[in-house]
Formats: C-alpha cells, sequence, structure tokens
C-alpha cells in the first residue's frame, strides 16, 4: 500500500471512530512506515516470525500471528493457523499441543467449500479427541482457548465475523472491500481476466475519494438473515465470502458453513458438560441438545 493511501486510509478510520487492524505482507515495510503506522492505536496481524518493520516493537498481547503450518513456538498471544480439512486430521496432535501454549489458538480450516457429508464422522471425532486435552487442561486450572470448542460456551449471543457491518477492510489499491477475501478474489479473477478465463469483477464498496458504499447495508445484518437469526451456534464465523461463493447471496449460509458450525456447537456442549462435572462453570450458558445440523433443514419451524 502507498503510504499516502496508507495515510488518507488512518484519516478515514479517525474520522469514523474506527479501529485499525493492519494485515502485513510476509516482507519487511520500508523505516518511514513504522511512524505513520504507530500514529493511532492498533492491532497488528502478521505472517509468523515476520516483523512487520524494523525497529517496530510487536505488542504480545494484541497482535495476532498468522501460519500456515503448525509453528514451534509462539510469540503472539493470538495465533490463527491456517490448515485444509485433511491438514488439520494430519496434525490433530501437534495442534493439541499448541492448546497449552497460553495462546489464543484460531484454526481457520481453508477448505470449508469442500466438506462432504463423509467428512462428518471424520470432523466429531477429532473434536471429541481435542475435548479430552481441553478438559484436562480445565481440570489443572487452565483456560485453554480454542476457537472450534471453547467459544462457544462463554457466548450468550451471536459473535461472528461482521465483515461490512462492523469491520471494513482498505485494500493497498485504495478502495474499500467487505472483507480481504473479497479483494483477493478480485485479484484472482482480474488475473483470469488477463488470462481470457473468466469476465472481470469488481468487489469493492466504495473508496476513500468517495467513501464507502455497500448496496442494501441491511442484508449484511443479522436481522435480516432468517436462518442465523433463528440460530444458536453462536461462534459461527458467519462468513459473508463463503456464502456469496455458494449460494451467491451474502446473507445466505452454505449447507458446509451450518453443518461444520454445529458440529462444533454440539462439541463444547459436551465439553461444557463435561467440565461441569468437575464444578461449576459458565452457569448463564446454557446449550440445549438439538437433533439437526443444518438449521435449513427446520426452518419451517423457525
Ligand atoms: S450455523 Fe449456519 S445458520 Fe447458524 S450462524 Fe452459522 S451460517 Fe448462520
Amino acid at each position: 500500500m502507498p503510504i499516502e493511501t496508507l495515510k488518507k486510509g488512518i484519516l478515514f478510520g479517525m474520522k469514523q471512530n474506527l479501529m485499525i487492524q493492519y494485515v502485513f505482507p510476509n516482507y519487511e515495510l520500508p523505516k518511514e512506515y513504522a511512524e505513520v503506522i504507530e500514529s493511532i492505536d492498533n492491532v497488528k496481524i502478521y505472517p509468523m516470525g515476520c516483523k512487520p518493520v524494523t525497529g517496530m516493537a510487536n505488542d504480545g498481547e494484541t497482535d495476532v500471528e498468522v501460519a500456515n503450518a503448525i509453528p514451534e513456538k509462539v510469540e503472539a498471544k493470538n495465533l490463527v493457523l491456517r490448515l485444509t480439512f485433511s491438514e488439520m486430521l494430519k496434525q490433530k496432535d501437534g495442534i493439541a499441543k499448541l492448546f497449552k501454549s497460553g495462546a489464543r489458538v484460531n484454526l481457520c480450516i481453508t477448505d470449508v467449500e469442500q466438506f462432504t457429508d463423509e467428512q462428518f464422522e471424520a470432523y466429531k471425532q477429532v473434536l471429541n479427541e481435542w475435548n479430552i486435552v481441553l478438559l484436562g487442561l480445565y481440570k489443572q486450572g487452565q483456560s485453554p482457548q480454542f476457537n472450534l470448542l471453547t467459544d462457544r460456551m462463554m457466548l450468550e449471543k451471536m459473535h461472528n465475523c461482521e465483515a461490512g457491518v462492523s469491520n471494513i477492510t482498505l485494500a493497498p489499491n485504495g478502495k474499500f472491500y467487505l472483507c480481504p477475501a473479497f479483494y483477493y478474489d478480485e485479484r484472482m479473477q482480474v488475473f483470469n481476466q488477463l488470462n481470457h478465463h473468466n469476465p472481470s469483477s469488481d468487489n469493492s464498496v466504495g473508496d476513500l475519494e468517495r467513501g464507502l458504499d455497500i448496496p442494501n447495508p441491511q442484508l449484511l445484518q443479522l436481522d435480516h438473515a432468517p436462518l442465523c437469526r433463528n440460530c444458536d451456534a453462536y461462534q459461527c464465523r458467519r462468513c459473508i465470502w463463503l456464502n456469496r461463493k455458494l449460494t451467491w447471496d451474502n446473507n445466505t449460509p452454505s449447507h458446509q458453513q451450518c453443518v461444520m458450525a454445529h458440529i462444533e456447537r454440539n462439541a463444547s456442549r459436551d465439553l461444557l458438560n463435561d467440565i461441569r462435572k468437575v464444578g461449576e462453570f459458565m452457569p448463564n450458558i446454557d446449550i440445549k441438545e438439538i437433533e439437526y445440523l443444518d438449521p435449513f433443514d427446520v426452518r419451517k419451524e423457525f
């Protein structure tokens, strides 16, 4: 991102009273960026082991490290681990070891769209195995945090990604996108167009000159999502990029996303019940037993 665009983006954020999150590349930025970056409170999201700018102190409390493989050591308090479903299954023991690292572990499965009904059992099984590890840590008085299993136990209402509602992405080209995935998707489509594969697309929702311009913004919100607003898989990301990709509608979820989120929800319920056998834990939280994995199957009851 040109430094002038960065400055304008920060000014825009200040005027709108937004919290700034920087997503860094996997190479070091020129030194002059450091002062501009630190001119406002921020959270830094950066590739594992990469110091964003020389001399800039990484803040272990709020920073987010992103890894595409299980790291030897986690420095930040927040780790985002990006793996495909099959990589996750193969590396389940390595992932379990991260639970005692003291970092919050966010596992992001990068090929949700490929998830099939034949993989339900494998997903349930791995979550059950991780539950045993997490339960052991809770019994030792630790409080491990793992997005797929411990988030739902703590939530009394939806806590989703909120892209386009409370988060907006400014890309290096000075345009706004609902989230970084829409920007990368557009870049891929332009690349394909250059190679005579696909027509071009413009996923942007405004720019720094014109401001934000989200068509029908209410359609991104929970109260306009008939399935999600009746759902209690509160930890679900409600990924609107996946929705757009798989259902062609930002606010209509895919079968894959709903089923995975419900398998996680049910495993969280098991973990919560097991922890409660040892002592009182989160008394306000009630995760009911349900018979379905996709709210679409029971939509007539809503
Ligand atoms: S599980 Fe499905 S219905 Fe529930 S919040 Fe997630 S996307 Fe929406």
